[in-house]
């Protein structure tokens, strides 16, 4: 018998939807791991989002064996961030579940640059 992968792509996620290509976006980066596009409603001159391929509904249900692929998600966004030429800086945020303002429910990272981001956030 086949065994499921722990985490199947999970058919009513906005972002396993575009991962798949089932919904349009703007791929500024893909690699083995992970895709980025910029965000639909952006909080800054370059506000991207950086998604692992697959579906992780959010840090909270990160376990040890996804460390690495959380890595590759960190390594892109300094990637990206370079190709973006954000030299003065940027922030990478992760909204995890309602307090922490998650909305979309497939783990991501937003790299927000081209202004001067306040301390603390909102
Ligand atoms: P969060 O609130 O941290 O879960 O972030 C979800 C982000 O996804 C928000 O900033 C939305 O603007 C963004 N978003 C929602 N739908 C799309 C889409 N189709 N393409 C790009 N970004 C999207
Ligand atoms: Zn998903």
């Amino acid at each position: 018998m086949k065994t499921q992968p722990s985490h199947p792509a999970s058919s009513d996620c906005l972002f396993c939807k575009i991962v798949a290509g089932d919904i349009p976006a703007n791929r500024v980066y893909e690699d083995e791991f992970c895709i980025g596009f910029p965000d639909i409603n952006p909080q800054a001159p370059t506000h991207l989002l950086i998604i692992p391929r697959q579906h992780i509904a959010s840090t909270a249900k990160a376990e040890a064996e996804h460390s690495a692929l959380l890595g590759s998600l960190m390594s892109a966004a300094a990637k990206i961030a370079r190709a973006e030429k954000l030299s003065k800086g940027y922030r990478i945020v992760v909204n995890t579940g309602e307090d922490g303002g998650q909305t979309v429910n497939h783990l991501h990272l937003h790299l927000l640059g081209g202004r001067h981001m306040n301390w603390p956030p909102g």
